[in-house]
């Protein structure tokens, strides 16, 4: 069963290895030190206990070395990618110009009003994440969440210059010395490097990647700009290098509410207590496992958590997937020349038929599986054919209020509007301008031609426009209280038009 309550109970190994009590955020206190009592809030919380992965190598730390390449090439490069739109138009692939208020991505141009398009792939993205954690149990959280990737690359950053596990540990325990010193700055300095980095991706997204660049460099970039380069650097230094695990653990939404995506045919984590109890370390030259379970309590599926847990206790909400624990018990497994996969990626029903000796396998095709495949399906479908089919051509109206309506001399009636005309393509367009549900003697555009209830209207391109329209209708025609009309503009060359609804008021009478 699933337990999700948080735990970070200290690790019994790290308990016994250290002499010294534990500060809240590991460090060791003196030995000369008195223990600290227990107060309040020692009753309520536990303390928490830095874990120290240890490095490991296998098929799942393959597997996240190639999506932590992929996933940052993708988030560093992406910026630089350019595409050519036409003169006058920003060539950079994806972009999100706030000034303009326009979101590009590659050929896909999104205006302020077609903002939907973005909840769209917000609701695209979800149906995946759930249907893939349905299926492959906490991949996202695993492999490819920011959080997992960042914090991957800061702990490898950290080994390679503090040492793996142990050296770490005594490192932590350490007095402070030059040497010490000098290894803890050159860590925090790489980490803010890297923050650096991250920070100024973000910021190319919002802005020309090389043109930031310079600016950065300069010194002379804006105080959005800046403000977002500097949040975005702080955020990754805090959030990779010091909270870590706890993001996933206390922060992150989404491991809490992940439990009801899965089910007994998910894939998920497991150690196979049927065939690892009771456990006992190995003696010297033992290779006789009869009577005794397949783990040899080595607790190196434990060091190399991220997390710090012990999955041998079931699933638990802190593992996040990653798999790296199947690889060091694979690699224990071997030096005793044992099978392979008591920490494996399964799910609990083979899992459980594996250890009833009977058949029985994952079925990825179930109905949880199906209604998700269908419902991306659907509202993948629409969004697809939406934006293959969406209007580059809007047109809006604002009727005059005050007042609704005027009386000429000639008895004749006349309302005024503000019409707001949005053209998304790239040229200047000639609109031929039309009225339905009236015939007004005198249609008026300021500034555009017209000639009796005809006009014409010129949009400039890529631009909303906007123009005072008078309506004129003569005495006999005038409707009693008011009558609905509809505008319409019409490119006649692309055969494009647009329509809005109003209404032509007239006295009561
Ligand atoms: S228990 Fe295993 S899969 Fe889960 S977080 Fe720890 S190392 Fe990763
Ligand atoms: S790595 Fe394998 S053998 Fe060692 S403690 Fe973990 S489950 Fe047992």
């Amino acid at each position: 069963m699933t337990d999700l309550s948080p735990r970070r109970l200290p690790d019994p190994e790290e308990a016994a290895k250290l002499s010294t009590p534990l500060t809240s955020r590991g460090a060791m206190t003196s030995s000369a030190q008195p223990p600290k009592k227990a107060g309040f809030a020692d009753g309520l919380y536990a303390r928490y206990v830095k874990p120290y992965p240890r490095l490991v190598s296998g098929t799942f730390r393959r597997f996240k070395w190639i999506t932590l390449f992929v996933l940052l090439g993708i988030y560093y490069l992406a910026p630089f990618l350019r595409w050519d739109r036409g003169p006058g138009a920003p060539d950079q692939a994806i972009l999100i110009d706030m000034p303009a208020r326009r979101a590009y991505f590659f050929f896909i141009e999104i205006w302020p009003q077609e903002v939907y398009y973005l909840t769209g792939i917000l609701i695209v993205a979800a149906i995946v994440l759930f249907a893939a954690t349905s299926l492959f149990g906490r991949v996202w959280c695993g492999f490819a969440c920011f959080q997992t990737v960042w914090t991957d690359l800061f702990l490898w950053v950290e080994a390679k210059i503090e040492g793996d596990r142990t050296a770490r540990m005594q490192l932590d325990r350490a007095p402070w010395t030059v040497a010490k010193l000098g290894k803890k700055i050159v860590k925090h300095l790489t980490f803010i490097l890297i923050g650096f980095f991250t920070g100024g991706a973000w910021v190319m997204y919002f802005n020309d990647a090389p043109t930031v660049i310079g600016e950065l460099a300069t010194f002379s970039a804006g105080p959005w700009t800046t403000t977002f380069f500097f949040l975005f650097t702080f955020t990754t230094y805090i959030m990779a290098g010091w909270a870590r695990e706890q993001a996933c653990i206390y922060m992150c939404p989404y491991a809490r509410f992940q439990g009801a995506m899965l089910d007994e045919d998910s894939l998920i984590i497991t150690y196979e207590a049927w065939r690892g109890e009771p456990r006992a370390p190995v003696a010297k030259g033992q290779t006789d496992f009869a009577g005794r379970g397949h783990c040899v309590d080595c607790r190196a599926c434990v060091q190399v958590c991220p997390t710090g847990i012990d999955i041998r206790k079931g699933s638990q909400l802190e593992c996040i997937n990653c798999g790296l624990c199947v690889d060091a018990c694979n690699a224990v497994m071997d030096r005793f020349k044992l099978p392979r996969g008591l920490i494996r990626y399964d799910s609990i029903a083979a899992q459980a038929a594996r250890a009833a000796k009977r058949p029985g396998k994952t079925r990825f095709l179930r109905p949880r599986t199906f209604i998700y495949a269908l419902v991306l399906a659907a509202v993948g479908g629409v969004m697809i054919a939406s934006l293959a089919t969406r209007d580059r051509l809007g047109l809006n109206v604002i009727h005059e209020r005050s007042p609704l309506f005027v009386r000429l001399s000639d008895g004749s009636v006349r309302n005024s509007y503000t019409l707001k005309t949005l053209n998304m393509l790239r040229q200047e367009r000639r609109l031929e301008f039309a009225v339905e549900g009236i015939a007004p003697s005198q249609v008026t555009i300021v500034g555009q031609e017209a000639e009796g209830a005809r006009a014409k209207l010129v949009v400039g391109a890529d631009r909303v426009g906007e123009f005072r329209l008078f309506l004129t209708l003569p005495a006999d025609r005038v409707p009693k209280g008011s009558a609905p009309i509809t505008l319409r503009i019409t490119d006649p060359q692309t055969g494009e038009e647009a329509r809005a609804r109003d209404i032509f008021a007239g006295p009561e009478r």
